[in-house]
């Protein structure tokens, strides 16, 4: 579009914070990120959500429509936040960002009647290995007997609507549910009391079916970013981009393209970029940068926007000759005006990380 020249950022500006989300398989991390993504598509402008391209931005802006009163955008300069929409724990083991998780935050999602399951085990495990703060989102409390769902509110909002015995419900297995965090070594309690977040997990009981507590997810998620990423999160937006695949596709009149998220710099058409490979790194020129189109215009036309440049953090779809033998998880790093067999050796020293990163798995 015709603002994204002037857009080009500057140096030292604040990046969206990458979110995962991870949890034991049908606890709802799917219908969570479809949540996210639908209350996002119904209180935000047309076009302010992206999605088919492996990520979803949730511009600031729409998670405080989202939220109400429980966020004052003046309180947050993080511009919102970027949600990987693969999820799972392989997914976030394997996506990688100069040898640590792509994802600077993360969501594990228990179900607040099956409670700890392996897979929620392995999640903690991972994010513990990784130091990745995290939330622990108790799901499906509409699922509790007696519920009386209302749909995307506050939780206290909806808790406050519950009878005394589905209220004293919800507290002992959210009671249950802090305390499988304490024996996997994690000082936890319900999101509200928590002073510190550096130092104990915040637990958000919601439903991501009707959307009660999405609300103080995002909120939670903002606030954690703020305090404790927002060093993290400066970065120099207008140098080289470097970035990881998500997916390699086909995709009809660019042939194949890398779904991808931009998590440094920027990228631009035209830049000569370096790519993991099967066998070798890719080196090859980016000849569009395509993002979705808003929602409501999809199948009126074609189904991308190109853009002339792309700034961190974001998802985008690269288009590019040779990338048939590019990899999902490799990292993608423009050249600019560096020596390119530096940055081939960058690329080949970070996929040799990701394969042993692989094989502990
Ligand atoms: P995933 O395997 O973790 O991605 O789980 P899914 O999102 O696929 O959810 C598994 C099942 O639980 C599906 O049938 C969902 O509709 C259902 N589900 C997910 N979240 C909720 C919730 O908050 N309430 C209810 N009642 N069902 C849910």
């Amino acid at each position: 579009s015709d603002s994204d020249a002037s857009a080009e950022p500057t140096a030292g500006q604040l990046r969206t914070p990458i979110v995962a989300v991870l949890g034991h398989v049908d606890h709802g991390k799917t219908t969570l990120l479809d949540t996210i993504r639908g209350s996002a598509v119904t209180e935000g402008e047309a076009g302010a959500i992206t999605q088919h391209i492996g990520s979803t931005a949730v511009p600031l802006d729409v998670i405080s429509d989202i939220a109400g009163k429980l966020v004052d955008p003046d309180d947050f300069d993080l511009p919102g936040l970027l949600f990987i929409d693969t999820p799972g724990h392989h997914s976030f083991s394997t996506l990688r960002s100069r040898g640590g998780a792509l994802a600077d935050i993360a969501i594990v999602v228990v179900d607040v009647t099956d409670g700890f399951q392996p897979q929620t085990i392995e999640a903690l495990d991972i994010l513990r290995r990784t130091q990745t703060p995290f939330v622990v989102a108790a799901n499906k409390v509409d699922t509790l007997p007696g519920w009386n769902p209302d749909g995307t509110e506050p939780i206290q909002t909806a808790i406050d609507r519950q009878s005394d015995r589905v209220e004293s419900d919800l507290n002992e297995r959210l009671y249950e549910i802090i305390g499988e965090l304490s024996d996997e070594g994690f000082s936890a309690d319900m999101y509200w009391r928590v002073q510190n977040f550096q130092n104990n997990i915040g637990v958000v009981p919601l439903s991501a079916m009707t959307g009660e507590g999405v609300p103080d997810l995002l909120t939670v998620l903002m606030g954690l970013s703020q305090r404790f990423l927002k060093a993290e999160m400066s970065i120099d937006v207008g140098g080289p981009g470097a970035g990881t695949v998500l997916e390699v596709t086909e995709e009809r009149g660019f042939g194949t393209t890398l779904d991808a998220i931009v998590y440094d710099g920027t990228v631009r058409e035209d830049d000569r970029i370096v790519v993991g490979g099967v066998n070798e790194p890719i080196v090859t020129e980016v000849r569009a940068l395509l993002k979705p189109k808003p929602l409501s215009e999809i199948r009126t036309e074609k189904e991308f926007d190109t853009v002339e440049t792309v700034a961190a953090a974001d998802g985008v779809k690269i288009a590019a000759p040779d990338l048939d033998d590019a990899m999902a998880g490799a990292p993608i790093r423009v050249v600019r005006d560096r020596d390119v067999e530096d940055v081939i050796e960058e690329v080949q020293a970070e996929l040799a990380e990701i394969e042993v990163g692989t094989d502990e798995e």
